[in-house]
């Protein structure tokens, strides 16, 4: 069995460590680039939301190169991310690549178990029973490797707008995510933790500057990954904006698995805020967009950065109610819709135009 998975933000950098912890064999895709995403849209349909169709291209490369078992993450209605399995599969087969499926469930409803339970069966002859031991040994390493990047991650947040060298925040951002990548068992993993962070925090900086403050919101794989949104927190902190999102993983699976009593509580919080808009839960993160927004204006941000792929429908009608919320609570939003034509130089430009609105409030 040789596992893969998609690119998600840091997520290659955890499952491997689960996977080298259980001792089974892996292959991560190769990095997104043109040729994935072009491979995803040339093997889907018009419709189909931007991160199902990185997720295919990451797919297609990994089967490519000799992985033969799909570890994928499901989810529930309106989402599409749950019906990504059956469409994906038939696709592959189609294209003639011979593969296993198994799908994390995002929730413990019933029927998702029975599908993780029935698909595991599958694997059942390849999977030694030393392995499953350290399953639960491995998933610790996981939570601490992913851990550890939303740490470097938030550090880079806080720095990168103050930094002295253009850069020199996202280089030691990359050379902070290879020490928990290398680190094998989870005494190495608090080590590396703990450099990664020093290393960040020898990032020279101007400690008198009070940037802009903006809050990342929107469709959850496109505000967490980097390579589908071209780099928007890179872009916006170099511009001297110090940038705060609540699409984190660990965010997901403590309020999924009910465990953080604090997460659950902000949760309810920007539900409660969204309901002046909307009356129901609509789904994915659409009330949680526009909730995150109006907190945001009630918490004193200079603006909001709304991420959304062209065609998802939560995001949709998080797009057109964030107009009201905008004018309603006086906080500038920039919604930005991304799909396979989206230009960085684009994007980069309506960040900059978006900045200076921002500096010219400030100084008002
Ligand atoms: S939230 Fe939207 S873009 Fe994301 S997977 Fe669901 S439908 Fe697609």
């Amino acid at each position: 069995m040789i596992a893969t998975f998609p690119h998600l933000g840091t997520m290659a950098i955890f499952c491997k460590g689960i996977a080298v912890a259980c001792g089974f064999e892996y292959l991560v895709p190769p990095e997104s680039t043109r040729r994935t995403l072009e491979l995803g849209c040339r093997n889907s349909g018009d419709g189909l939301c931007l991160p199902y169709r990185m997720i295919l291209g990451n797919f297609i490369e990994a089967l490519e190169r000799g992985a033969d078992t799909i570890v994928m993450l499901g989810s529930g209605p309106p989402c599409r991310l749950g019906l990504y399995d059956l469409v994906m599969k038939t696709t592959l087969a189609d294209l003639g690549y011979r593969y296993r499926w198994l799908t994390i469930p995002g929730g413990w409803r019933f029927e998702d178990l029975r599908r993780l339970e029935r698909e595991g069966r599958r694997l059942r002859h390849e999977v030694r029973f030393r392995q499953l031991a350290r399953l639960p040994y491995a998933l610790k390493v996981g939570w601490q490797k992913m851990v550890a990047c939303e740490n470097i991650e938030r550090a880079a947040q806080r720095i990168r707008p103050r930094e002295l060298t253009r850069g020199a925040t996202e280089d030691a951002f990359r050379r902070a995510l290879a020490l928990v990548d290398a680190a094998e068992d989870l005494p190495d993993i608090a080590k590396a933790a703990e450099a990664a962070l020093a290393l960040m925090e020898r990032v020279p900086v101007d400690t008198e500057l009070r940037p802009l403050r903006v809050a990342i919101v929107g469709e959850l794989y496109t505000v967490m990954d980097h390579r589908i949104n071209c780099g928007v927190e890179r872009i916006l902190g170099e511009l001297g904006v110090e940038v705060s999102r609540g699409n984190w993983f660990s965010v997901h699976i403590s309020r999924n698995t009910g465990l953080n009593r604090a997460l659950r509580e902000r949760r309810e919080e920007i539900l409660q805020a969204s309901y002046q808009y909307l009356g129901y839960n609509v789904g994915a993160e659409c009330n949680v967009s526009v909730g995150e927004t109006i907190l945001a204006a009630r918490e004193g941000l200079d603006g909001v950065v709304h991420i959304l792929p062209f065609s998802c429908m939560p995001e949709s009608v998080a797009s057109a109610i964030l107009v009201r919320v905008s004018r309603d609570y006086d906080i500038p939003v920039l919604t930005l819709h991304l799909d396979e034509n989206t230009s960085p130089v684009r994007l980069t430009t309506q960040l900059e135009a978006f900045t200076d609105t921002l500096l010219w409030r400030r100084r008002k």
